[in-house]
């Protein structure tokens, strides 16, 4: 993968009436109030603002499309909030973008800003609005304000608050939700003929799954009440903006946008150098329709993989200044494709990094076998001669899944190596077809054993694995 009531210029008692009379629109025609709005990922990517924000706050009101592509490039004709967050600093907001923002704003859009930071690079555009996060620390419970209160319609509000910087606003804003001190963590105010809303990141919901929809109750009919200026048109698509520079490497066409361009040729070329130790290492070219696709992804956070498109965190590890990690994690998206069509039970992720690890090794990279060594041995505290825990079990530990995979991995190849992992991926694209509906450890010991040419269930019994050759259709011998 982190907007109000009442116009800003107004004395303060029109204001209340103002809010009063505002807060029960937002009751009656705020429900059937259409947003479309837009997920920024394209400053720093996360999976929660790949459409768990929306799923959040405005399920059932619009539309969410995700803007994958450079910001000052987006169409936002047919867009009505533009849901942007701080950043990360390896992309800066372009002063393109910050025009782009502020011409939506002037026609009406709504721009929600969550802040994590008085670093973060969004600060750039709320700043000139008269509003910035600060370093100063928060004090005590977050609480409502009288407006915040008012426009809820709701004398009982609760506000969750999990941290994050106070901001600094200018007396044209609005601030709804304020700290025991009273510094502000979230407000409102109106920008040409939009509104510009900006909260403390804690305000929000983070989780990847979307489960933790915190104070929704109010965020809700806050959004619905932002948007309220510019109408949408249903007819019309609404529709994701992908990353719109592209470049072909031979078979691999590279994706990326402005904010990751520094980085995605060098992340192309080692996926070029990664590539061939991939193929020695499993002895097969990746599936069939696989890996066509490089998306450099704005983050420092990982990265993940469909198949046919992996994407790469483009400063993943201090990328560049750390090639490693780089290495690692090339090798295990790309390696899901190799892994494909069917995926590894239970190691499917430990395996991925195995081969990322593997061509870490044979790139001469130190780093590489510390890994490997560091989390066999924290398996080891959990089984220490991995005799006893069954990886396969659902209350295993996952430093015991991990390491004890590796372990198997480095035991395999040391007593039926060389290649022993080659012999596997090739007698597994033999043995198994892309229809296959599902594919059980059981059937996986049964692939080893054929691809070694020895009967494997009992060595996997032995280190505490229950299989059973019986419960596999594929015949060992
Ligand atoms: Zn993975």
């Amino acid at each position: 993968m982190r907007a109000g009531a009442i116009l800003r210029a107004w004395p303060v008692v029109i204001a209340l009436v103002c809010g009063a009379i505002e807060a029960q629109e937002t009751t009656t025609s705020s429900s059937s109030r259409r947003v479309h709005c837009v997920s920024d990922i394209s400053q720093e990517f996360s999976f929660y603002m790949d459409g768990r924000f929306f799923r959040q706050y405005l399920e059932g009101h619009g539309e969410d499309a995700r803007n994958w592509g450079s910001l000052a490039q987006l169409d936002l004709s047919n867009a009505n909030l533009l849901a942007l967050t701080g950043g990360d600093a390896h992309v800066p907001y372009a002063k393109e973008s910050v025009a782009k923002v502020n011409a939506f704003l002037a026609e009406g859009g709504a721009v929600l800003m969550l802040l994590q930071s008085a670093e973060a690079p969004g600060n750039e555009v709320t700043r000139q609005h008269g509003c910035a996060a600060t370093a100063t620390a928060t004090h005590g419970p977050a609480c409502a304000t009288p407006q915040l209160v008012r426009f809820a319609g709701d004398s009982t509000i609760e506000v969750e608050f999990r941290g994050g910087p106070t901001l600094a606003i200018e007396s044209m804003w609005q601030p709804l939700v304020v700290d025991a001190k009273d510094q502000t963590l979230l407000a409102l105010r109106s920008v040409g003929s939009g509104f510009l809303l900006v909260g403390s990141r804690g305000l929000f919901g983070s989780n990847p799954d979307a489960s933790d929809p915190i104070n929704a109750a109010w965020i809700t009919p806050l959004l619905l009440h932002a948007t309220k200026k510019k109408q949408v048109d249903a007819q019309k698509p609404h529709r994701s903006t992908w990353a719109e520079d592209t470049m072909q490497l031979g078979p691999l066409l590279l994706e990326f946008h402005d904010g990751t361009a520094p980085y995605a040729k060098a992340i192309a070329d080692e996926y070029a150098a990664i590539r061939p130790h991939l193929v020695e290492i499993t002895g097969v070219e990746p599936a069939e329709g696989m890996i066509k696709r490089l998306l450099a992804l704005p983050t420092g956070g990982g990265g993940f993989s469909s198949g046919e498109r992996i994407a790469i965190g483009a400063w993943w590890g201090d990328y560049p200044k750390n090639r490693y990690p780089m290495v690692e994690l090339i090798g295990h998206e790309a390696g899901h494709s190799w892994v494909l069509p069917c995926a590894e039970p239970l190691w499917n992720e430990p395996i991925a990094t195995y081969l990322g690890i593997q061509v870490g090794r044979r790139m001469g990279m130190k780093e590489a076998d510390d890994t490997l060594k560091r989390q066999i041995a924290q398996a080891r505290r959990h089984d220490p001669k991995f005799d006893k825990v069954d990886p396969l079990s659902p209350d295993a530990h996952r430093d015991l899944v991990w390491g004890k995979s590796y372990f198997v991995f480095e035991e395999l190849e040391r007593l039926h190596g060389p290649a022993a992992l080659a012999k596997y991926f090739r007698k597994k694209r033999a043995l198994l077809t892309h229809d296959r509906p599902r594919y059980t450890f059981d059937d996986l010991v049964a692939v080893w054993s054929r691809a070694v040419g020895q009967d494997l269930f009992p060595w996997f019994r032995s280190l505490g694995f229950e299989v059973r050759a019986e419960r596999t259709g594929i015949s060992i011998h």
